[in-house]
Formats: C-alpha cells, sequence, structure tokens
C-alpha cells in the first residue's frame, strides 16, 4: 500500500486467535492499518467484530497472537497504555456529570495539568460543535449529541488509533447520515488512524480507505470500497457487498 509506505504501520494484528472456551471467535487473523487509514470492519452480527476491536483496545485477553501499536508490542499492555480512544455504540457517559466534566474526567484522574484539560476540551468542543452543551448533563441531550459528546471524550486523550464500535447504529436514519459525513470530516481533520466496526453497508462504502470483510472470525476480504464492489473474492463478500453482477 502507498499509504503504508508512505505513512508507516499504526496499528498491526499478526496471527491473532481468540476463544472463549472451546468456541473460536478469532482465527490467526492478520491486520495491518497505516497511519492515518480509515480501515472499516464490515460483517453480519456474531462475525467477531467487537471482539476483535475490544483486542485491539486491549478489554479482553486474547489467546495466541501479537499486536502492535506504533510499532510497539502491546499485546499485554493495560488498555490506558495502549494509544487508543474508544467509542461504543451506547453512549458510555457517566449520567450524573455535566458534558465538560464527562470530557474532563478521564484527563483527570490521568494527572493532565488543569490548563491543557481546558485547551482540549475547547478544541474538542469546538471540533464538534458542542460548546452550548458543555454545562448540561447526559439527561438533557438528544443521541445525536451524545454521541458527539462520545466522541469527545475519545477526542480530549490526544490518542493515535481511535476505535468505533457501532457507533451510530442507536440514531435513527437521518442523524446516522448526518453523523456519519461528521465523522468522515473529522478523520480529515485530525488524520488519525480509526478502526470502525459496522454492519451497515452504506457507512463502509462511504467511510473506509479499506474495508475488512468478516465472516466467522476470518478476514474474508481487506480492499479498497471500489474494489470490493467490483472485484469480491468470493461469493459471500459479492452476496455482502459486490456488485450484483
Ligand atoms: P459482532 O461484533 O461481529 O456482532 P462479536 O465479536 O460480538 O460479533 O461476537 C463474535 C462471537 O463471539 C459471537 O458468536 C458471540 O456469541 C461470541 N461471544 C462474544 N462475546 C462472548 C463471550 N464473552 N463469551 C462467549 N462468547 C462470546
Ligand atoms: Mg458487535
Amino acid at each position: 500500500m502507498g499509504m503504508a509506505a508512505a505513512n508507516g504501520t499504526s496499528v498491526s494484528i499478526q496471527d491473532l486467535s481468540l476463544n472463549f472456551g472451546a468456541v473460536s471467535v478469532l482465527q490467526t487473523l492478520n491486520l495491518d492499518v497505516a497511519e492515518g487509514e480509515f480501515i472499516v470492519l464490515l460483517g453480519p452480527s456474531g462475525c467477531g467484530k467487537s471482539t476483535l476491536l475490544n483486542c485491539i483496545a486491549g478489554l479482553l485477553d486474547i489467546s495466541e497472537g501479537r499486536i502492535f501499536i506504533k510499532g510497539k508490542n502491546v499485546t499485554w499492555e493495560e488498555p490506558k497504555d495502549r494509544g487508543i480512544g474508544m467509542v461504543f455504540q451506547s453512549y458510555a457517559l457517566y449520567p450524573q456529570m455535566t458534558v465538560e466534566k464527562n470530557l474532563s474526567f478521564g484527563l483527570r484522574v490521568a494527572g493532565v495539568p488543569k490548563d491543557e484539560i481546558a485547551k482540549r476540551i475547547a478544541r474538542a468542543a469546538e471540533i464538534l460543535q458542542i460548546e452550548p452543551l458543555l454545562q448540561r448533563k447526559p439527561a438533557a441531550l438528544s443521541g445525536g449529541q451524545r454521541q458527539r459528546v462520545a466522541i469527545g471524550r475519545a477526542l480530549v486523550r490526544d490518542v493515535d488509533v481511535f476505535l468505533f464500535d457501532e457507533p451510530l447504529s442507536n440514531l435513527d436514519a437521518k442523524l446516522r447520515s448526518e453523523l456519519r459525513v461528521e465523522i468522515k470530516l473529522l478523520h480529515r481533520k485530525l488524520q488519525n488512524t480509526m478502526i470502525y466496526v459496522t454492519h451497515d453497508q452504506i457507512e463502509a462504502m462511504t467511510l473506509a480507505d479499506r474495508i475488512a470483510v468478516m465472516r466467522g472470525g476470518v478476514i474474508q476480504q481487506l480492499d479498497a470500497p471500489q474494489t470490493i464492489y467490483n472485484r469480491p473474492v468470493n461469493r459471500f463478500v459479492a452476496g455482502f457487498l459486490g456488485s450484483p453482477a
């Protein structure tokens, strides 16, 4: 990949396997994500997308293999030491805290100086257009606003890699397409690495530099959206995303 050669590898997953008891959920999976790349993990429910994302985040212990982030072996690093920010489908905001507190909480725990916290919150609030919401509590926000705050929490952490797990699937169709555009603009602006899980073909086609089509814990095809659409490698990929040839 030209991008990988120019920018280096951001996330490298090597021979990763994960079993839940006797059940193999991910099978010797390999994936190299270039710095600044937008990768979408696409596949039907239960194919292992969230499991893979949670492995990268360090929320699950893997059975075999290694994970590198920016060249560093993070396989056994704590989630907080991996330089990643995660946005979930459910907003996971603290209901008793204002938006501003939701954004600053993790930074205060991490010992980031006050003026630096203020700077980062101001920047995130501007980028995500949530300045007027900073003193509200989550209950007083719409679904789309809550999801912006959830993205803001990843943003203020100043991380290299964003992980999104179906961040839009709880929203109605109109909001979904609005936020899809915003996430795309956010990526243009930040130019960081994003790994984005969805089962929505349109999201995948519009957001991804490359799409990894998954089935049964295996990546079936990893290619640019147009390539997958025009030249699916097998009937599963064709049925899921390919052109109706
Ligand atoms: P996806 O996100 O693609 O819908 P998941 O990664 O959530 O899929 O799940 C992949 C498979 O692993 C599914 O068959 C699911 O039932 C199974 N699984 C997920 N979490 C657990 C768990 N904690 N224990 C046992 N099986 C699990
Ligand atoms: Mg999932």
